[in-house]
Protein backbone atom coordinates (compact mmCIF):
# COMPACT_ATOMS: atom_id res chain seq x y z
CA UNK A 1 0.00 0.00 0.00
CA UNK A 2 2.18 3.17 -1.16
CA UNK A 3 0.15 6.44 -0.34
CA UNK A 4 0.26 9.78 -0.13
CA UNK A 5 -1.51 12.13 2.41
CA UNK A 6 -2.94 15.50 1.42
CA UNK A 7 -4.50 18.48 3.04
CA UNK A 8 -4.59 21.41 4.76
CA UNK A 9 -3.47 22.67 8.59
CA UNK A 10 -6.32 21.26 10.88
CA UNK A 11 -8.09 18.91 8.09
CA UNK A 12 -6.83 16.40 10.94
CA UNK A 13 -4.30 14.54 8.72
CA UNK A 14 -2.25 13.52 11.93
CA UNK A 15 -5.31 11.67 13.83
CA UNK A 16 -5.91 9.55 10.50
CA UNK A 17 -2.27 9.03 9.47
CA UNK A 18 -1.77 7.76 13.23
CA UNK A 19 -4.97 5.55 12.51
CA UNK A 20 -3.87 4.31 8.97
CA UNK A 21 -0.31 3.10 9.87
CA UNK A 22 -1.96 1.01 13.02
CA UNK A 23 -4.25 -1.00 10.64
CA UNK A 24 -2.02 -1.01 7.48
CA UNK A 25 1.17 -1.88 9.52
CA UNK A 26 3.07 0.48 6.79
CA UNK A 27 5.69 3.33 8.53
CA UNK A 28 4.37 6.98 8.08
CA UNK A 29 7.13 8.95 6.87
CA UNK A 30 6.96 12.86 7.17
CA UNK A 31 9.34 15.25 5.99
CA UNK A 32 10.70 16.23 9.34
CA UNK A 33 11.31 12.67 10.31
CA UNK A 34 13.08 11.67 7.34
CA UNK A 35 15.62 15.16 7.71
CA UNK A 36 15.78 14.21 11.33
CA UNK A 37 16.48 10.26 10.82
CA UNK A 38 19.43 11.16 7.90
CA UNK A 39 21.44 13.80 9.95
CA UNK A 40 21.08 11.43 12.85
CA UNK A 41 22.27 8.43 10.61
CA UNK A 42 24.82 10.97 9.42
CA UNK A 43 24.41 9.98 5.90
CA UNK A 44 26.36 11.74 3.05
CA UNK A 45 23.01 14.03 2.48
CA UNK A 46 22.00 13.52 5.78
CA UNK A 47 24.87 16.09 6.61
CA UNK A 48 24.50 18.13 3.07
CA UNK A 49 20.80 18.93 4.38
CA UNK A 50 21.79 19.50 7.61
CA UNK A 51 24.64 22.08 6.11
CA UNK A 52 21.66 24.16 4.40
CA UNK A 53 19.42 24.40 7.52
CA UNK A 54 21.78 25.59 9.98
CA UNK A 55 22.50 28.21 7.85
CA UNK A 56 19.01 29.19 7.67
CA UNK A 57 18.36 27.65 4.10
CA UNK A 58 15.59 25.83 2.34
CA UNK A 59 17.05 22.21 1.86
CA UNK A 60 17.59 22.33 -2.26
CA UNK A 61 14.85 19.63 -4.48
CA UNK A 62 18.40 17.02 -5.30
CA UNK A 63 18.80 16.56 -1.77
CA UNK A 64 15.14 16.49 -0.49
CA UNK A 65 15.13 13.68 -3.24
CA UNK A 66 18.02 11.83 -2.16
CA UNK A 67 16.96 11.21 1.52
CA UNK A 68 13.05 10.44 0.28
CA UNK A 69 15.16 7.66 -2.03
CA UNK A 70 17.51 6.58 0.81
CA UNK A 71 14.27 6.23 3.18
CA UNK A 72 11.97 4.18 0.60
CA UNK A 73 14.88 1.72 0.21
CA UNK A 74 14.63 0.85 3.33
CA UNK A 75 12.75 -2.59 4.33
CA UNK A 76 10.32 -1.46 6.79
CA UNK A 77 9.17 0.27 3.10
CA UNK A 78 8.17 -3.36 1.61
CA UNK A 79 5.01 -3.43 2.34
CA UNK A 80 4.24 0.18 1.46
CA UNK A 81 4.25 3.59 3.41
CA UNK A 82 2.22 6.69 3.98
CA UNK A 83 3.76 9.88 2.91
CA UNK A 84 2.96 12.99 4.79
CA UNK A 85 4.43 16.12 3.64
CA UNK A 86 6.16 14.93 0.34
CA UNK A 87 6.14 16.22 -2.61
CA UNK A 88 5.43 19.61 -1.69
CA UNK A 89 5.84 20.74 -5.32
CA UNK A 90 5.60 19.22 -9.13
CA UNK A 91 9.13 18.78 -9.57
CA UNK A 92 9.57 16.56 -6.42
CA UNK A 93 5.87 14.83 -7.56
CA UNK A 94 7.27 13.80 -10.65
CA UNK A 95 10.98 12.52 -9.01
CA UNK A 96 9.07 10.44 -6.81
CA UNK A 97 7.34 8.81 -9.73
CA UNK A 98 10.90 8.39 -10.66
CA UNK A 99 12.19 7.24 -7.82
CA UNK A 100 9.33 4.65 -7.53
CA UNK A 101 9.62 3.21 -10.89
CA UNK A 102 13.23 2.69 -9.93
CA UNK A 103 12.40 0.34 -7.65
CA UNK A 104 9.53 -0.71 -9.61
CA UNK A 105 6.29 0.64 -7.38
CA UNK A 106 3.64 2.99 -7.98
CA UNK A 107 1.59 5.12 -5.85
CA UNK A 108 -1.59 3.28 -5.21
CA UNK A 109 -3.63 5.95 -4.03
CA UNK A 110 -3.19 9.64 -2.83
CA UNK A 111 -5.82 10.51 0.02
CA UNK A 112 -6.52 14.32 0.34
CA UNK A 113 -8.54 14.83 3.03
CA UNK A 114 -11.02 17.54 2.16
CA UNK A 115 -12.30 20.88 4.60
CA UNK A 116 -14.15 23.41 3.72
CA UNK A 117 -11.49 26.34 4.25
CA UNK A 118 -14.39 28.52 6.44
CA UNK A 119 -14.34 25.51 8.65
CA UNK A 120 -10.86 25.18 9.02
CA UNK A 121 -9.94 28.58 10.04
CA UNK A 122 -12.55 28.26 12.75
CA UNK A 123 -10.89 24.91 13.87
CA UNK A 124 -7.37 26.63 14.12
CA UNK A 125 -8.62 29.79 15.17
CA UNK A 126 -10.99 28.52 18.23
CA UNK A 127 -8.22 27.66 21.05
CA UNK A 128 -7.93 29.72 24.32
CA UNK A 129 -5.45 29.95 27.11
CA UNK A 130 -6.37 31.01 30.73
CA UNK A 131 -4.08 34.25 31.45
CA UNK A 132 -4.04 32.84 34.96
CA UNK A 133 -3.54 29.23 35.12
CA UNK A 134 -2.58 28.80 31.53
CA UNK A 135 -5.42 25.71 30.96
CA UNK A 136 -6.14 25.67 27.16
CA UNK A 137 -9.59 25.42 25.60
CA UNK A 138 -10.73 25.68 22.21
CA UNK A 139 -14.43 26.96 21.20
CA UNK A 140 -15.39 24.18 18.86
CA UNK A 141 -13.65 21.21 20.60
CA UNK A 142 -13.55 21.43 24.09
CA UNK A 143 -15.42 25.19 24.64
CA UNK A 144 -15.24 26.77 28.31
CA UNK A 145 -18.83 26.32 30.74
CA UNK A 146 -19.04 30.06 30.56
CA UNK A 147 -17.70 32.08 27.75
CA UNK A 148 -14.73 33.68 28.19
CA UNK A 149 -14.18 32.23 31.33
CA UNK A 150 -11.46 29.37 32.95
CA UNK A 151 -13.80 26.19 34.08
CA UNK A 152 -10.71 25.89 36.74
CA UNK A 153 -9.68 29.27 38.12
CA UNK A 154 -12.35 31.39 36.14
CA UNK A 155 -9.26 33.62 35.22
CA UNK A 156 -9.67 35.70 31.95
CA UNK A 157 -9.37 33.64 28.21
CA UNK A 158 -7.32 34.74 25.27
CA UNK A 159 -6.47 34.02 22.31
CA UNK A 160 -2.57 33.43 20.84
CA UNK A 161 -0.99 35.72 18.21
CA UNK A 162 -0.22 33.18 15.84
CA UNK A 163 -3.78 31.52 16.33
CA UNK A 164 -5.50 34.83 15.02
CA UNK A 165 -7.54 35.08 12.06
CA UNK A 166 -5.19 37.27 9.93
CA UNK A 167 -2.28 34.77 10.89
CA UNK A 168 -3.64 31.91 10.02
CA UNK A 169 -5.79 32.83 6.94
CA UNK A 170 -2.45 33.82 5.42
CA UNK A 171 -0.61 30.53 6.69
CA UNK A 172 -3.93 28.65 4.92
CA UNK A 173 -4.11 30.56 2.23
CA UNK A 174 -0.19 29.84 1.48
CA UNK A 175 -1.23 26.31 1.54
CA UNK A 176 -4.07 26.37 -0.01
CA UNK A 177 -1.70 27.74 -3.68
CA UNK A 178 1.14 25.46 -2.46
CA UNK A 179 -1.02 22.43 -2.55
CA UNK A 180 -3.71 23.08 -5.71
CA UNK A 181 -1.34 21.74 -8.63
CA UNK A 182 -0.08 18.79 -6.91
CA UNK A 183 -4.01 18.24 -6.48
CA UNK A 184 -4.13 18.71 -10.41
CA UNK A 185 -1.35 16.69 -11.15
CA UNK A 186 -2.50 13.66 -8.81
CA UNK A 187 -6.10 14.13 -10.98
CA UNK A 188 -4.82 13.62 -13.96
CA UNK A 189 -3.18 10.13 -12.92
CA UNK A 190 -5.38 8.89 -11.59
CA UNK A 191 -4.77 8.16 -7.84
CA UNK A 192 -6.86 11.16 -6.09
CA UNK A 193 -9.14 10.58 -3.84
CA UNK A 194 -11.03 12.72 -1.68
CA UNK A 195 -12.04 12.21 1.68
CA UNK A 196 -14.65 14.49 3.21
CA UNK A 197 -12.78 15.40 6.18
CA UNK A 198 -15.73 17.61 8.41
CA UNK A 199 -16.88 14.49 9.72
CA UNK A 200 -16.44 12.74 13.08
CA UNK A 201 -12.82 11.39 13.64
CA UNK A 202 -13.91 7.83 12.98
CA UNK A 203 -16.06 7.80 10.23
CA UNK A 204 -13.70 9.95 8.41
CA UNK A 205 -11.35 7.16 8.89
CA UNK A 206 -14.22 4.60 7.84
CA UNK A 207 -14.75 6.33 4.37
CA UNK A 208 -10.31 5.99 3.81
CA UNK A 209 -10.96 2.53 4.32
CA UNK A 210 -13.52 1.92 1.78
CA UNK A 211 -11.20 4.02 -0.29
CA UNK A 212 -8.21 1.27 0.92
CA UNK A 213 -10.40 -1.79 0.22
CA UNK A 214 -10.48 -0.65 -3.32
CA UNK A 215 -7.69 -2.40 -5.52
CA UNK A 216 -6.29 0.81 -7.50
ZN1 LIG B 1 -7.55 29.04 34.63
Amino acid sequence: MNLILMGLPGAGKGTQAEQIIKKYDIPHISTGDMFRGAIKEGTPLGKKAKEFMDAGELVPDEVTIGIVRERLNKEDCLKGFLLDGFPRTISQAEALEQILAELGRSIDHVLHILVDPAELLARLTGRRICRNCGATYHLIFNPPKVEGECDKCSGELYQRDDDNEKTVGTRLKVNIDQQQPLLEFYQEKGYLRNIEGAKPIDIVFKDIEAVLSQTS
